[in-house]
């Protein structure tokens, strides 16, 4: 597959299309039943969407701007800036009931190049990420994503806690596996709900993976594949 092809795809899918495509690259996702599949992708969107919907019930029209704020006003929660020694535009440090959130500026200020170069040309993807074509506005919905995941840590929520283990037959019986990506969808979901963006917010990563390098566009068609392979699946 070509680089181009591979960029044209990435806005033609939705965002369940994104979140099957995380789960489906789960490490346990062999484990899961096709029913069980959809299970995990429609209960970790709505626990995201919920989330969201409470916290705009409190608050109308959250806007990225509103995210600092937001993170300050709840106990626990610290915002600093990297370098933190990862390749990845924010992260959280979860430590007894404190969670350090970090972000990585040159890594949001990369991303905003990528989603820019790969619209230049063309007025249609402009409107796609008019939403998020800022610094401010990226770097406010990273940081909704990790308010998510230090939400889940310090109520003691986390959703791959909350939904079912996947179980693995082994010799003796059989043994639980927890599907950690549930937690990713929900809080992709949150995000997108919570500033009710039109795309979804794994199409950013991917436009940049792709348009770095960082990720071959026949990785990309491999992957696209497992989502299939994995909707198939009646183990
Ligand atoms: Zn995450």
């Amino acid at each position: 597959m070509t680089r181009g092809k591979a960029l044209c795809i990435v806005e033609s899918l939705s965002h369940k299309n994104y979140m099957e495509l995380l789960l489906s690259q789960d490490k346990y996702c062999k484990y899961i039943s096709k029913e069980q599949f959809l299970k995990y992708i429609e209960g970790a969107m709505e626990i995201g969407n919920c989330k969201a919907e409470d916290i705009k019930s409190e608050q109308k029209n959250v806007t990225f701007r509103d995210m600092p704020g937001i993170m300050k006003s709840e106990p626990g929660i610290e915002t600093v800036t990297g370098p933190g020694g990862y390749q990845i535009a924010a992260y959280t440090v979860f430590q007894g009931n404190h969670c350090k959130v970090v972000l990585n500026e040159d890594v949001i200020e990369l991303k905003l190049k990528c989603l820019k170069d790969w619209a230049a040309d063309d007025i249609s993807r402009q409107g796609l990420i008019t939403e998020i074509n800022s610094f401010e506005k990226l770097k406010g919905l990273h940081l909704a994503h990790e308010y998510f995941h230090c939400i889940e840590y310090l109520r003691c929520e986390r959703v791959y806690e909350k939904l079912e283990p996947a179980e693995v037959k082994v010799l003796f019986g059989k043994s639980q596996k927890k599907i950690r990506t549930v937690s990713e969808i929900s809080a992709h979901s949150f995000v997108k709900s919570l500033f009710s963006l039109s795309v979804s917010p794994v199409m950013l990563d991917y436009i940049t993976m792709l348009t770095t390098g960082m990720l071959d566009p026949d990785e990309f068609q491999k992957q696209l594949e497992k989502i299939r392979i994995a909707k198939e699946s009646v183990c």
